[in-house]
């Protein structure tokens, strides 16, 4: 009996406990979520029900399981395998062309909410590196009375941006260019400035989990030797487009929050302080613009 008989003949539990077996002898992390998630998807059931699923699995759904386990085996992580992942209010596609959004990046909209909200609920937004369309898209939709504008310097991350601007029903005006050139339309107009820039350092980058090192694209990641490259380009490139007063929300890496700050207040911003995430470690700054 060939291999494929007799996944095709194993019922539905059995087969989610022999993946989750091979994927934690390969060293793949949280095996059993993994195997569950996957399964769930692909039969549209809850997780938790798997257990009580004794039929056995049609050819076809163990040949697409099996293909997916393979791709987790290569430590290709589950939300890219289902091509979606959860964000707030949304459900966000996701491809090869931008980051897996962060549940550390739902802080970051929540300060951004709350200097929105400060200006009457009504302002102008400018996202910048947007990815999948994360902060923009979620502004856009909790927010409908913002104008929220968002850059991209790839051109791929805009399309999925783009779909998922279209799927929560809200208008994002998305820019394709490198942070905020040529955006001169927008001068002195902008109120909320946000972003998730990458800020890991190149040198931390090889030891990143698989999961983040191989699928992540480099780009969204990497904020160059010491991690700060693109608060740097901020700071000195944004201020032209800057309303008097703009509040500026940075997403941060765990041990950034002093270095991001001092480096505002040394390019003319006012540094506000930073929001935790739930653990209490700050990932927000916050600063201000108070016109140079
Ligand atoms: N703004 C996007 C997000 O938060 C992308 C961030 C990035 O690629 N560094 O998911």
């Amino acid at each position: 009996m060939g291999r494929r008989d007799k996944v095709a003949r194993a019922s539905v539990y059995r087969t989610v406990r022999e993946a989750a077996l091979r994927l934690k002898e390969a060293g793949v992390p949280e095996p059993a979520a993994s195997a569950e998630i996957l399964m769930a998807e692909l039969l549209d059931l809850r997780r938790g029900n798997l257990a009580w699923r004794e039929e056995p699995m049609t050819e076809e759904q163990a040949a697409t399981y099996e293909a997916w386990i393979q791709r987790r085996l290569r430590r290709e992580p589950v939300q890219r395998i289902l091509g979606y992942t959860y964000f707030r209010n949304l459900e966000l596609d996701i491809d090869e062309h931008s980051l897996i959004p962060r549940p550390d990046t739902e802080s970051v909209v929540s300060v951004a909410l709350t200097r929105i909200d400060e200006r009457g609920g009504s302002c102008r937004v400018l996202d910048i590196g947007t990815g999948s369309g994360t902060i923009a898209v979620s502004i856009a939709q909790e927010r409908p009375r913002c104008e929220v504008h968002a850059t991209d310097i790839s051109e791929g991350a805009l399309e999925v941006a783009r779909a998922n601007a279209k799927k929560a029903g809200v208008r994002v005006h998305l820019h394709h260019t490198d942070l905020t050139a040529g955006l001169d339309a927008l001068r002195g107009s902008v109120e909320v400035l946000v972003s998730n820039p990458p800020y890991i350092t190149s040198a931390e980058i090889p030891g990143l989990a698989p999961e983040v090192r191989d699928w992540d694209p480099r780009s969204a990641l990497d904020g160059g030797p010491d991690g700060l490259e693109f608060y740097r380009r901020i700071f000195e490139e944004t201020p032209p487009l800057l309303a008097d007063g703009a509040g500026v929300v940075l997403e941060i890496g765990h041990d950034q929050s002093r270095s991001v700050l001092e480096l505002g207040r040394s390019r003319g911003f006012v540094p506000r302080g930073t929001a935790p995430d739930l653990t209490g470690t700050p990932r927000v700054a916050l600063l201000k613009w108070t016109g140079g």
